[in-house]
């Protein structure tokens, strides 16, 4: 048997724990267990777009649409580009794949952030890329810019805000950048701009500026965070035709679910359900902020549905993530990024008493 060496030296991508795996090992009722691990939307899914979603239940024999003219339209309608500056993916994930297969092989290089999204590095090394990052661990673009200008890489990915540490960039210093890296594909991640543009209107990048401007822009977004879809996996890329076509070429037939084409058509047309969310998201983030203010522990200000929380030497964010998850409480520890500090997805009210109540519980111990 022989694999592809590119796979040697790839990490397998480790996906918040599910919550029946806690059923299973911990032994604990699944009412009980609070998932705070993935960024998900803790209030679920538009109740519009699950009634749309019951009534093509039925047609589940039959594949998708496959051009998504529906979809397609309803982005385009939101972000005033054309249809065929779009692509769909199962997940804005399939894009990020797409863009680094059409553009990456064994001589060439990407640029990333040195804390971020991870699956941008795994999906570089598949290509063979080498992957070079910055040593700051928030986006330093001027940095960026230094590295770019001495190894000329093939794509640099900017994530706004950045997963997993929540801080979000000005758009006039993202554009400032663009306008000296004209060479590279740049991705634009906005994954989570819904809560970006909510929190400070200056860091909301527009997709339709970006691809105005800048030839060589990619604009990621998604219906898995404050859409609340991320079980149908819905995501879209926004760039000039050139790029959409060159993407298009790398797509399979029928890439998302006739369930989840109509999910992301409806979770469009309800606008106040994403804005609720947000805003609820915030009210909430106060009261994380407010703990580790009290506590004494370093935060980092989010632009997202999630806080990070930073820990002195002396107490592991490993340890407390496994104290918690003994409680039923799952968050995602940072260590595997180099960070003593925890991911915790901002919840319901109700979700964040009981993690506060069980944190409590668990910092008392150190
Ligand atoms: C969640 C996330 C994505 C992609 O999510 P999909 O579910 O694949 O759309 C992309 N980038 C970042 C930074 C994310 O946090």
């Amino acid at each position: 048997m022989r694999f592809n060496k590119e796979l040697k030296n790839i990490k397998i991508y480790e996906a918040g724990k599910p919550i029946e795996l806690v059923v299973r090992e911990f032994g604990i009722d699944e009412k009980d267990i609070v998932k705070l691990a993935s960024n998900e939307n803790p209030y679920g899914t538009s109740p519009k777009v699950v009634e749309a979603v019951k009534l093509v239940v039925d047609k589940m024999s039959l594949y998708p649409d496959d051009s998504m003219f529906e979809l397609k339209k309803g982005l385009s309608n939101k972000f005033k580009v054309k249809s065929e500056n779009i692509i769909i993916g199962a997940g804005s994930d399939q894009i990020l794949e797409f863009a680094c297969r059409a553009v990456l092989n064994d001589n060439t290089k990407v640029l990333m952030n040195k804390i971020t999204f991870a699956m941008y590095e795994i999906y570089a090394l598949q290509q063979g890329a080498k992957v070079l990052k910055t040593r700051c661990y928030r986006h330093d673009l001027d940095e960026f810019y230094d590295i770019y200008k001495k190894a000329s890489p093939d794509i640099v990915f900017i994530c706004s805000p950045n997963n997993p540490t929540g801080d979000a960039l000005g758009k006039e210093y993202i554009y400032t950048f663009l306008e000296k890296v004209k060479e590279p594909l740049v991705i634009v991640d906005g994954a989570y701009m819904e809560y970006a543009g909510y929190k400070d209107e200056k860091k909301r990048v527009e997709p339709k500026d970006l691809i105005d401007k800048f030839e060589n822009v990619l604009y990621l977004g998604t219906f898995s965070k404050a859409y609340g879809l991320g079980g149908l996996r819905v995501g879209y890329g926004i760039a000039n035709e050139e790029i959409i076509k060159n993407l298009y070429k790398l797509r399979p037939p029928f890439n998302i679910t006739t369930l989840s084409l109509k999910a992301a058509v409806e979770a469009l047309k309800d606008e106040d359900f994403v804005n609720d969310s947000v805003k609820r998201n915030f009210t909430q983030m106060e009261r994380y902020v407010n703990f580790a203010i009290q506590r004494g522990f370093e935060y980092i200000d989010s632009y997202t549905n999630f806080i990070t929380y930073i820990f002195p030497k002396e107490v592991s964010s490993k340890e407390l993530s496994n104290r918690l998850l003994q409680r039923g409480i799952i968050v995602r520890d940072l260590t595997g990024y180099g960070m003593n500090a925890l991911r915790i997805t901002i919840g319901t009210k109700e979700q964040n008493d009981k993690f506060f109540e069980k944190f409590k519980e668990v910092l008392n111990g150190y």
